[in-house]
Order: structure tokens, then C-alpha cells, then sequence
């Protein structure tokens, strides 16, 4: 099913979090790779940004429609690589078939302007980029290739795709599936190899236009940094450290029951989780006590059960990692259930009370990790959320309109949910104020991150 390895060549070992087995052998690949990839992108750029608008939306339809159809087994593919509950997977295999429609129906709606000026017409053409560079990470695997893939696709730019190498392979078998739609040759190369090599070469190739990241910050100010002896246009989504703000005017039963899934989702490995927990004092026992009852009945377990709320870790150095945010003495005030191993299961834990100075605030966890922060009125509300070097997701929970209008401008954070914990969807923008990133994805304007504005001047005076 994916790419052979040869006898004798060195291999990656793709692992299922779940039952720590091999779930698939891939070969290791390299810097020429990676070169080899660019330079049949290069070659497919001029006939597909040739292609008809309406034909190239309706190859981008065609291929939204194969994922639809094969969504069970694309899902289960994720759900068993990443961990993540079946539910959950076949959602955002669900997301990236809508994704690739949203933005089929951008294709013949990319338009320039005209401006007036003296002597001629001005107008501006949304020129595609040429080769984009995509390097993604392994929570969200698919889906997030799909925020890039498509508004960058629809804009007729080729692409090469580096998914993470703990979890590649539904990007391997999307490739496959973009031929079978009718995807010209070319247009869309995925190059599974690691970071360190094959991310590094995609971010330093001279004829790479723009890279689209997402990951941790600190892989993103490497690349930020890299991209800049090319001057390449980089687009990037990082970690994040959001709040999740509960006024006592709130309905607090029903904010604390919602609070697990918005920091627990997808075992806590979610940029947008809302790890800081902040309650108004007079609220906190109440919801304590709500949010005891709803974690301790979470179902961990196996990825495949439908009835699973909650997977395994990625790895377990990632596991490793997450256990140091919760030491000995730490204050452990809620502790959900997680199998006995084979698997990189970790507990659904809720720390309280935590200060916003302990480093369980300041870091991002990445893990059912969350920090109960209580505080008293909305100056100190708005002060707590905002002291994070991150901006990226965030809530609050009030039943005061004017309140919540308030907090909402006053927390810098790219997006933010009102007696909600939404974060993502396809028709509106997504992305971080500080070192949670730059620029935006999803939404009307994504597609114009993948062009670039060409003014032409056209002197009509004889
Ligand atoms: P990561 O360690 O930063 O890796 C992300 C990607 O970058 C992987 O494909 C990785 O490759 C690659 N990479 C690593 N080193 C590189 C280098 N020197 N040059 C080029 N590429 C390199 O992130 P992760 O651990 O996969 O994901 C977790 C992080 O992603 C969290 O911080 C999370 O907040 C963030 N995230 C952000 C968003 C968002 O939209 N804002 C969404 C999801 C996740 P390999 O791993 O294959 O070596
Ligand atoms: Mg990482």
C-alpha cells in the first residue's frame, strides 16, 4: 500500500500509539528527495495555473468527493496512527472533503481590482506563487494538510507536502487518491521524511516560494529564520497557551462540563486547547464539582471503539514530557482513568489551584494536562489571558453580552468563542496573535496567501 522499502535501505518505523506495534515501514528519505520533488512541481506549475478556472474547481471538487467516499478508511488510517478516537477522525476527514469544496468554490472568485488613476486603467492580478513548501504536524494530520492544500491548490500553485513522520501515511495515501481525481502529474508531491532533513531542504530550496507551517513554535522560529536567506513568504501556525475564562455570571454547570473537551480533545495534543482554566473565585467549588463528574466518567481507550472519548499520547517521549507538568507535589485535583499499557496512555488530569506564574501556565503541555486558575473581577481576567507569550484560541463564559463583547476585544487572540469552546471551521479565519504565528488560515481570504499582487498599468492616452 505505501512507498516499498528497498533491501538494505535505512527505514522509518511508523508506530500506532495505541498498541505500541509498527503500523507501517517506510523508507528513509533525503535532501534529493526532497530536490527531486520541487523540480516536478516546477515542471507542473505552468500547465496547471494554465488550467481553466472552472476546470481546475472542478478537479478540486472531484478530489473533495474521493474523500468523502473513502472517509472510513481514510479515517480509520488516522484514527489508528494518531490515536485519536474514530469519531474524531472521520470529522476531520469530514473537514478536509468540505475544505477542498469551500475553496473549488474560490477558484472563479479570486479577482483583482481596477483603480483609478491619471492616464491609463490600473488593475491587479492575484498571481499564484509557483511551488508552495508544506510542513505539518502529527495531531492533526490530514485536516491540516487541507487547510493548506486547498486555498493553495485552488490558487493555482503546486505543491510539496512534508507531513510529520510519526504520523504520514493518510498524506501518502491522499496523494494517491488527488491522481485518481484527475490531479495532473505533478501538482501535488508528498515527500514523508523528517524535520531535521527534508523539512529543513524544503525551507532552504531556492525554487520554493513560500512555506505554510504549522508546529511548535519553536520548530516555527527555525523556520522563520531559515526562510529568510531566500526571502521566502512564510505563513505560520504554532503552539498556544489559551484561556478559558468563566465569569460566576456564567452558567458554570454547563461551562465546566464543556471544559474537558476543550483541553482534553485529542488527548490535549491541540494548539487551540484551552489548558488555562480560569474560574471567578465565588464560582470555582461549583465548578470544580461539575468538571469532577465529567472527567472522571471519560471514556480513555482504544482509538477503534466508538465510545472512546479519548486516545493514547503520540510517542513516548511525548508522554515523558507531559508527566513532567505534573511532579510529585503538584496539585492534583482531579485524575481520570487511562488503560494499563501496551499504549502511550496518559490520564485526563486537572491541577488546582495553579498560579498563571507556575510553569504548568506558562508552557504549553500538549497533553490532558489543565491548570485551574482562579481569579477575581475582569481587569484581572484580561490580564491573566493576555500574560502568555502565545494568542492563539481562547473562551469566555458570561451570561453579561456587553461582558463578553468586552473580553473578546480585549484578549489578543486570533480567535475566540463566547459560551463556546469553537474553534475551527472551514468558512472563517484561523490563526495567532504573537508567537502563536502569522497570518491566517481558512476562511475568504486564505487563498490570497497563496498569490502574489501584480499591478499592471496600462497607459490608454494617444
Ligand atoms: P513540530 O515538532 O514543530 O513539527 C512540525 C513539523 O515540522 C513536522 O513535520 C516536523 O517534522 C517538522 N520539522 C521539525 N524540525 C524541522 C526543521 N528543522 N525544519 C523544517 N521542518 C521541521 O510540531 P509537532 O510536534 O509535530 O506538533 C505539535 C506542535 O504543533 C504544537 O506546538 C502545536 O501547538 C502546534 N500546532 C499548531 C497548530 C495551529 O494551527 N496553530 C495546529 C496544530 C499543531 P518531523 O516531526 O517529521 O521530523
Ligand atoms: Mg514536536
Amino acid at each position: 500500500m505505501f512507498p516499498a522499502v528497498s533491501a538494505g535501505s535505512a527505514t522509518i518505523e511508523v508506530i500506532e500509539p495505541a498498541t505500541e506495534r509498527v503500523l507501517e515501514q517506510l523508507p528513509e528519505l533525503g535532501a534529493e528527495d526532497v530536490d527531486a520533488a520541487v523540480a516536478k512541481a516546477k515542471a507542473a506549475f505552468p500547465a496547471w495555473r494554465a488550467v481553466a478556472p472552472a476546470e481546475r474547481a472542478a478537479l478540486l471538487h472531484r478530489l473533495a468527493d474521493a474523500v468523502a467516499e473513502r472517509n472510513g478508511e481514510l479515517a480509520t488510517l488516522e484514527a489508528r496512527n494518531a490515536g485519536k478516537p474514530i469519531g474524531n477522525a472521520r470529522g476531520e476527514i469530514g473537514m478536509v472533503a468540505e475544505c477542498f469544496r469551500y475553496y473549488a468554490g474560490g477558484v472563479e472568485r479570486l479577482t483583482g481590482k481596477t483603480i483609478p488613476v491619471a492616464g491609463g486603467v490600473d488593475m491587479t492580478f492575484r498571481e499564484p506563487m509557483g511551488v508552495i513548501g508544506m510542513i505539518t504536524p502529527w495531531n492533526f494530520p490530514l485536516v491540516i494538510a487541507a487547510w493548506k492544500l486547498a486555498p493553495a491548490l485552488a490558487a493555482a500553485n503546486t505543491v510539496v507536502l512534508k507531513p510529520a513522520m510519526l504520523t504520514p501515511l493518510t498524506a501518502i495515501e491522499f496523494e494517491k487518491l488527488a491522481l485518481e481525481a484527475g490531479l495532473p502529474e505533478g501538482v501535488l508531491n508528498v515527500v514523508p521524511g523528517s524535520g531535521s532533513v527534508c523539512g529543513q531542504r524544503l525551507v532552504e530550496h531556492p525554487d520554493v516560494a513560500k512555506i505554510a507551517f504549522t508546529g511548535s513554535t519553536e520548530v516555527g522560529r527555525g523556520i522563520a529564520e531559515a526562510a529568510a536567506a531566500t526571502i521566502k513568504r512564510v505563513t505560520l501556525e504554532l503552539g498556544g497557551k489559551s484561556a478559558n475564562v468563566v465569569f460566576a455570571d456564567a452558567d458554570v454547570e454547563k461551562a465546566a462540563r464543556a471544559a474537558p473537551y476543550a483541553v482534553f480533545d485529542n488527548s490535549g495534543q491541540d494548539c487551540c486547547a484551552r489548558s488555562r482554566i480560569m474560574v471567578e473565585k465565588p464560582a470555582v467549588d461549583e465548578f470544580l464539582a461539575a468538571l469532577r463528574d465529567e472527567v472522571e466518567g471519560m471514556k480513555v481507550g482504544d482509538p477503534l471503539d466508538e465510545s472512546t472519548v479519548m486516545g493514547p499520547l503520540i510517542s513516548a517521549g511525548h508522554r515523558e514530557e507531559v508527566a513532567s507538568f505534573v511532579p510529585d507535589d503538584a496539585p492534583v485535583a482531579i485524575r481520570g482513568s487511562a488503560p494499563e499499557g501496551p499504549g502511550f496512555w496518559f490520564p485526563p488530569t486537572v491541577l488546582s489551584p495553579v498560579s498563571n506564574d507556575d510553569r504548568a501556565a506558562r508552557e504549553e503541555i500538549f497533553g490532558p494536562v489543565a491548570a485551574v486558575i482562579p481569579f477575581e473581577g475582569e481587569a484581572e481576567a484580561v490580564a491573566l489571558a493576555n500574560d502568555t507569550i502565545y494568542g492563539l484560541s481562547g473562551s469566555v463564559w458570561t451570561r453579561d453580552g456587553a461582558k463578553a463583547l468586552r473580553m473578546a476585544r480585549a484578549i489578543d487572540t486570533g480567535v475566540l468563542s463566547i459560551n463556546s469552546n469553537s474553534s475551527v471551521r472551514v468558512s472563517t479565519p484561523f490563526g495567532g496573535f504573537k508567537q502563536s504565528g502569522i497570518g491566517r488560515e481558512l476562511g475568504p481570504d486564505a487563498m490570497e496567501h497563496y498569490t502574489e499582487v501584480k499591478n499592471v498599468y496600462y497607459a490608454t492616452e494617444e
